[in-house]
Formats: C-alpha cells, structure tokens, sequence
C-alpha cells in the first residue's frame, strides 16, 4: 500500500464534510415551520457526492484494490463524475467517465477540466444503462481499473452513516433538538439509506424522494422525462432498499426549480434543481407530522451547474405547485462546535 496516496487522501479527508447545518424559516399555509438542510455546495467539487467519492477511494486505497496504476473508470449522471475527477486527480490517477450526452454541458466541461476522460453515450447506445455497461466493460478488460461501483457499493452508504447522519445529529442536539424526520432525493440512494441506517433507530422517519411526473421508485422503471438532474435515473439502484424506509415522497420537477429560484433570490443561497425537491419534501412531511416536526434534508449541490437549463428560466406555476404558498423567511447556520 502506498503512503503517498493515504497521505494524499489525508490531506483530503480534512476538506469533504462537516458542513454546515440550515435552519431555514418559513410559512406555508398560515404555518411556520423550520426545515434543516446540509449545505452540501461547501463541498471541494461543490456537491454531496465528494462524501461518497472519498469514502469509496479511501477504502479502497486501504484493501489494495487502488494503487497508483489504477485508473478510476464510473458510469454517472454528472456531480458523481466531477467528484471522482477532481478527488481522483488530487490523488494522481487517471480518471475516465462515461456519461448520458443530454447532461448539462458545465458538467462535462468540469470533468474534461481536472483532466478526466469524458466519453458521451447517446440515447441509441443505451443512455444511463449503457454508460453503466462501458464501465463494467471496461473494468473486465483492463485489470487497472478500479470500478467504483456507486449504485451498488455500500462505501456510498457509509459515507452518510458515518459522515451526513451523525453531522447532523450532532448540529441539532447542539440546538436541543432530536430529528423526527430526514427526506432526500433518490440517485443512487447512499444518502437516504446511509442517513436511514443513523436515523431511523431513534424513531426519526426517513423518506426517499422522486419526481412526481417520474414516478421510477414507485413503478420501478422510468415513466417520463423530469428535470431534476442527479435523481430518479432508469432503473432503482440496487443500495436502495424502500422496505427499509418510510412513505415516497413526490415532488414535481417544476415545483422544485421554482423553488430552488426561490431560494436563490430570497435567501441568496444559490443550489440546484434536487435542493429545491428535498425542500419541498422535507416541508411536506415537516407537514404530516405535525407540532413539534424537526425534519432535515441535503442540498445536495450548487445552482453553478444549471446555468444553461431551466433553473436559469422563468418557469410557469401550475395549481398543484407549492411554492407560490411558501413564504422564506430567514436561515440560521451552524457547524458542530466540538467544545461544546
Ligand atoms: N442531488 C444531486 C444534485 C445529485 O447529484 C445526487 C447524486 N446523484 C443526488 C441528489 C442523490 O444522492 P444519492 O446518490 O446519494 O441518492
């Protein structure tokens, strides 16, 4: 094993997690509430997915599986790839991803710029299922390449058992609080079910979230087109295990862009299209539940890389939306303060 690369991988562990933790203030329906969110944007690459990155790299570094011949090769929907092109570089190993061509174009560009091998896989030869075929194609030619594996490792799960789950416990006990709920949107399912793992023996419920007009965990496949990036892909991840966790929850892809506009230009917190979904959810359930809800969630990334979609759009509001009724308020933020 080498020690240059665990010493690499110190000097990072040093930069991913612990970020801060949200109280945003709102009214809904004549109500107030307080949502609790992960600022995940404060993240090296600027999303959740550096979590799961380092996890999956450390552990590997320390079970032989990288050295510093590997090259890290991952099927992904955009900030997983930044993340492992960034984290991998950092360590100084090659990186290449494939990815579906109709992500954004920031994505590829951040990728192509720390130096990994982007290679686009049209909807012809098989989109988000056929990127995941040339990773594991390659893997069992090449015996350099290390496969991350995110949809399956369970790495990506620890990474929020350990890391996201008890971040959070620790920032609300600092405020006297106790979780009673955790919602977050489903892409691989690592931080719903690494939270779940932490929450949900302390009676707190834990909810995936999916886009309503791609309604794939409740199905089973995709049904339609949605425009939260990074969520709801073909197919459901084989970490994610819904008989583990509480209700679905449904947020419709044009509800969280309005939202996530929203809390761009009341709150100046600049996140991306899923941020808004989980803080829509995180208020439904907040909701349900009643008097006395303590319900948290991630924003799992910044709005940087939407530039070109819809997010930077006017998007019309339809009856159903929810936002529209939703009156931001103010947030506080805090890290864990380890004195106490
Ligand atoms: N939001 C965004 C923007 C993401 O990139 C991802 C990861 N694909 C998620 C949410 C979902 O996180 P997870 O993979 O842990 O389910």
């Amino acid at each position: 094993m080498s020690d240059e690369l665990r010493a690499r991988c110190r000097a990072l562990k040093a930069l991913v997690g612990n970020t801060p933790l949200l109280g945003i203030r709102c009214t809904w329906g004549g109500r107030a509430y307080t949502i609790h969110a992960k600022l995940e944007t404060l993240n090296p690459t600027g999303s959740v997915k550096d979590r799961m990155a380092l996890q999956i790299l450390e552990e590997a570094i320390e079970s032989g599986a990288i050295d510093e011949e590997s090259t890290i090769v991952e099927a992904t929907s955009g900030n997983t790839g930044i993340a492992f092109a960034s984290l991998g570089r950092a360590l100084g190993l090659a990186v290449r991803i494939y990815m579906p061509d109709w992500m954004s174009r920031e994505r590829k560009q951040l990728m192509a710029s720390f130096g990994a091998d982007v290679v686009d896989i049209t909807k012809d030869e098989g989109g988000f299922l056929g990127s995941i075929r040339r990773a594991r194609e390659d893997g069992a030619s090449d015996p350099h390449v290390f496969l991350p594996s995110q949809f399956e490792n369970p790495a990506n799960a620890r990474a929020h058992s350990q890391g996201t789950g008890p971040e959070i416990l620790r920032q609300l006990e600092d405020q006297g609080l106790r979780p009673t709920g955790f919602v977050a949107g489903v892409g691989t399912g690592g931080t719903v079910m690494g939270v779940a793992e932490v929450f949900r023996p302390m009676g707190a419920t834990v909810h995936p979230l999916e886009p309503s007009n791609s309604p794939t965990l409740r199905t089973g496949h995709r049904v339609g087109a949605h425009r939260i990036q990074g969520i709801s892909d073909e197919f459901i991840p084989e970490l994610l295990r819904l008989d583990e966790l509480d209700s679905i929850v449904d947020v419709d892809d044009g509800d969280a862009i309005l939202m996530a506009q929203k809390l761009s230009s009341v709150l100046g917190l600049g996140l991306g299209i899923s941020s808004g979904a989980n803080f829509l959810g995180a208020l439904q359930v907040a909701r349900e539940q009643g008097e006395g809800a303590v319900v948290a969630t991630v924003f799992a990334d910044s709005n940087k890389k939407y530039l070109s979609t819809d997010l930077f759009r006017e998007e019309s509001i339809q009856s159903d939306h929810i936002t529209p009724d939703v009156e931001l308020l103010s947030f506080s933020a805090r890290r864990h303060d380890p004195r106490g």
